[in-house]
This record gives C-alpha cells, sequence and structure tokens, in this order.
C-alpha cells in the first residue's frame, strides 16, 4: 500500500524500538519522514536508512523533545522545509521504575517530562500547520501501564495522562480534520523490555492471552492504520495492541 505518499510524518524517539519500526513502515508506504531523537546517531543512521532502502526524504534532528523550545524550533523547521505535517507520532519515552517510596524527584519529573510533557509540546507544536490545512493525524504511544503497574507510579501517571491528552486533543481537533489516538502496547520485544529482568518478565509474558511477546510490527501495524486518510472516523481511542494482556485476569 501507498497510504502516505505525499505525506509528512515527524516521529520522535526513532532511533530503536518502537519508533524505528513505525519510521520504517510510513516510510515504505511513501511518507517522507522527521526524526526527533536525543541519540544522535542513531537518528542520522536511521534517517540514511529509510532514505536508501525506500528512496523518501528523510532528517533527523537531534533533541530533547522535553525540552519545548527545541520542540518548538525543530518543528517549525521541518514546516519550513516541507510545506506540511500531516502526521505526528509521538513515540520517545523512558522508564525509571521503582516503588513509590524510593521514587525519588529526579526520576519522577524525569518520566513525566519525556512521556507526557513532551508529547504535549510536540503536538501543540504541529497543531497550526495541521490546522491550516484541515488534515491531521496524531498518535500518541500510552502503555498497558496505564492503568496502574506496581513500581511504576510516574509512568503509570504519565501514560495515563496520555489518554486524558488524547481523548482532549480529539475533541479540541475535531472541527480541524485532525484525529487524535494512542496505542497502548503490551509487551513488545524491545530495548525497553530486554531491560526488564528475566523472572519478572518470564512471569509477565505467561499471562498473555496470545501467549507470547509482541513484535514492533505489530505496533507499526496498528499505527499504520490509525494514521492513514483511512481512520478518518477513529478519533480519541486507545487502541491496546498487547495480546489480550489487557483484558485482565483469566484462570487457565
Ligand atoms: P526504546 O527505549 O527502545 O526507544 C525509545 C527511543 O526514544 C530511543 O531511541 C531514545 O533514544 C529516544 N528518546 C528517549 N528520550 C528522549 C528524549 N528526551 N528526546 C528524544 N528522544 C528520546 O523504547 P520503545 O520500547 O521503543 O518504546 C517506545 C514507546 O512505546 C515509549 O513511549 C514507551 O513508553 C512505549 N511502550 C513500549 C512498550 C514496549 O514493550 N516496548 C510497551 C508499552 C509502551
Amino acid at each position: 500500500m501507498n497510504r502516505y505518499v505525499g505525506q509528512t510524518v515527524v516521529v520522535t524517539g526513532a532511533g530503536r524500538g518502537l519508533g524505528y519500526a513505525m519510521a520504517h513502515r510510513f516510510a515504505a508506504e511513501g511518507a517522507s519522514i522527521a526524526i526527533g531523537e536525543i541519540n544522535a546517531a542513531a537518528g542520522a543512521e536511521l534517517a540514511a536508512e529509510l532514505r536508501d532502502k525506500h528512496g523518501v526524504v528523510a532528517e533527523a534532528r537531534q533533541l530533547d523533545v522535553s525540552c519545548s523550545a527545541e520542540v518548538d524550533d525543530w518543528i517549525g523547521q521541518v514546516f519550513a522545509d516541507r510545506g506540511r505535517i500531516d502526521v505526528l507520532v509521538n513515540n520517545a519515552g523512558i522508564i525509571r521504575d521503582n516503588r513509590a517510596t524510593d521514587m525519588n524527584d529526579a526520576d519522577w519529573h524525569a518520566v513525566l517530562d519525556t512521556n507526557l510533557s513532551a508529547s504535549f509540546f510536540c503536538l501543540r507544536a504541529v497543531l497550526p500547520a495541521m490546522q491550516q490545512r484541515s488534515y491531521g493525524r496524531i498518535l500518541s504511544l500510552s502503555s498497558m501501564s496505564w492503568r496502574g503497574n506496581f513500581g511504576q507510579a510516574n509512568y503509570a501517571a504519565a501514560k495515563a495522562g496520555i489518554v486524558g491528552l488524547t481523548r482532549t486533543i480529539a475533541l479540541e481537533g475535531a472541527r480541524h480534520g485532525i484525529t487524535a489516538n494512542a496505542i497502548a502496547p503490551g509487551l513488545i520485544e524491545t530495548p525497553m523490555l530486554a531491560s526488564m529482568n528475566g523472572p519478572a518478565r518470564d512471569k509477565l509474558v505467561s499471562k498473555v492471552p496470545l501467549g507470547h511477546t509482541g513484535a514492533p510490527a505489530d505496533i507499526a501495524e496498528a499505527a499504520a492504520f490509525l494514521c492513514s486518510p483511512a481512520a478518518a472516523y477513529v478519533t480519541g481511542v486507545v487502541l491496546d495492541v498487547d495480546g489480550g494482556l489487557g483484558i485482565g485476569s483469566s484462570i487457565r
């Protein structure tokens, strides 16, 4: 399919993991890609790969998405260069897990800043460009943890914040032809998941109704639909892509 030919897709944190898979997926369907990534080498490498493999325009900017001034400058440049922004994918994220009693201020703020505030800064920056053309797709990465997860007070609060933010922007964007949706991934094979220790990880995987972890391609597939013109009547949703893990307890 070539659903994204002529479109500009902005992806944060695409240097590896889910963002990397999504950037490749959008480029495979013809999108021009703008990457905002704190890891300069990873961003530049991905941009080169996208140009070589898919023949699309792809540029990376080294930036910290939790800094609104850096975001505004980057998005302004993307708009000046490409003349349009059709899709924003708020993907950059970090974890700093600990029980609430052991969680320090720095880890609380870092997770809220990178996962939640940054998503707000990015969508606020792209909205004028989208409103101008009466078209836009905003997708933000939540997590199954948004419902609450032991040891993740900061991350769960940020990812629940993504849900409220998404639903609000769905309302504010609707009159401008802009949709806002979220994906709540379950256990997906990325470096973030690899950082979990073995036994905790095995215990979690054993609870997935479909019986296995997901692949980044599973998230990219959902993103490619939600951000496409075909998803015009889908807004304000949180799509669980988690093998059924979010359904809740199951007695087997
Ligand atoms: P990852 O750690 O593999 O990749 C995150 C990317 O974001 C990295 O390239 C990193 O350099 C970049 N990044 C981090 N901080 C940044 C900043 N301040 N500015 C710019 N870039 C920054 O993570 P992932 O597993 O691919 O997760 C992607 C998103 O999906 C995150 O929002 C995460 O919370 C969410 N998620 C992932 C899973 C999973 O199983 N992997 C599950 C649920 C939700």
